[in-house]
């Protein structure tokens, strides 16, 4: 390892940090965590220290140490949008647990309101509004994640759930209790910054016939089974697609599906997806996801975007 890279790799958190962070969470509170197992692509090296915050006051509690010690910090929901790299990620990663996952679902005159925190996933929200009724949630299904990262993300397909958002809820070092806010959404993006943690969301959905909503879910369900390839770890689609073009359409043009570098294979089925085939490194994620940007820009004169957050350090592991 060279010195950039021990560096690079050395821990930020103190042993009086550590003491800290076991005080307020215990267990939930864990040290040089592999963050593999936390992301849909299966990749990612060891956090200084993951930590789960069961309810707001933990999550305050975790925000004023963040900024009293000027601990770096990143929040992963689901995972499923991430490539962690191979050097792990200095400082706490946290995660939300517990009442964070809690949802409800109501109507109200003619809307289906769903009031959920932000570690709900998708799956569950998508699935329990539908059979409410909730008219426009088919756009939203078999998107995987929490829902609190599906707004940072403003996920979405012919519709995005900024569409459908009544209120957010967020923490931050700055402010650390719940507190509500605007936010301001975009294709793949949103106005949330980078320091805020949501923690809390209220959507609304016009109230329609349930089972035309469920029928609905389920046709495009078995669609993505049939275009997707969901069985495999990957992390969706690399790429946003750019202005009036689709970015799974230029990276087959370019002959890329089935590229493969070490472990990481641009899918077969759907070229905007790369798969974990076996023992995929970020590394490797990321020399393919290089290696399909320069054939786009050399061939079809497009720069393509990632859509995928990079999280940590991207350094040889050993
Ligand atoms: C098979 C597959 C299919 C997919 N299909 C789609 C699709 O159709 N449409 C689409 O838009 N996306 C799709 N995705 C991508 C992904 O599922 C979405 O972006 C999802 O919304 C991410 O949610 P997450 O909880 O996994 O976020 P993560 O991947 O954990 O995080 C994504 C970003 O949000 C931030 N974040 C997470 N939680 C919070 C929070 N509580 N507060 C503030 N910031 C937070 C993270 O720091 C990170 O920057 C797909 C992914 C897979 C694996």
């Amino acid at each position: 390892m060279s010195l950039t890279n021990a560096a690079a790799a050395q821990t930020l958190l103190r042993d009086d940090d550590r003491e800290a962070l076991l005080a307020i969470f215990g267990e939930r509170a864990r040290f040089d965590e592999p963050l593999a197992p936390y992301t849909s692509w299966k990749i990612g090296g060891p956090a200084d220290a993951l930590v789960t915050a069961d309810d707001e006051a933990e999550l305050a509690a975790l925000m004023r140490f963040c900024l009293r010690r000027k601990t770096p910090w990143w929040i992963i929901g689901g995972g499923s949008n991430v490539l962690v790299g191979d050097g792990g990620v200095r400082g706490v990663v946290l995660q939300l647990g517990r009442d964070f996952a809690a949802i409800a679902v109501r109507s109200e005159d003619d809307a289906v309101i769903v009031e959920a925190g932000a570690a709900a996933g998708m799956a569950l929200i998508t699935a329990k509004a539908a059979s409410a009724g909730a008219a426009g949630v088919g756009s939203l299904a078999g998107i995987p994640g929490t829902v609190g990262g599906s707004l940072r993300m403003n996920a979405g397909t012919d519709r995005e759930i900024g569409e459908f958002v009544r209120c957010v809820w967020v923490q931050s070092p700055s402010r650390p209790e719940p507190h509500a806010i605007d936010v301001r959404y975009f294709y793949r993006r949103s106005s949330l910054e980078r320091d805020v943690v949501v923690s809390r969301v209220t959507l609304a959905f016009p109230r329609a016939e349930s089972r035309g909503v469920r029928d609905e879910m389920q046709t495009r369900l078995v669609r993505r089974k049939r275009t997707q390839p969901i069985a495999l770890p990957n992390a969706g689609s690399c790429f946003r697609n750019p202005e009036g073009a689709k970015a799974a359409r230029l990276i087959e043009s370019v002959g890329a599906k089935g590229w493969r570098e070490g472990g990481a294979e641009v899918s077969p089925q759907h070229a905007n997806f790369i798969n974990n085939v076996g023992g995929a490194t970020a590394r490797d994620v990321a020399t393919l996801l290089a290696r399909v940007r320069r054939a786009v820009l050399d061939r079809c004169g497009i720069e393509l975007q990632l859509e995928v957050h990079l999280i940590g350090v991207f350094i040889d592991a050993t």
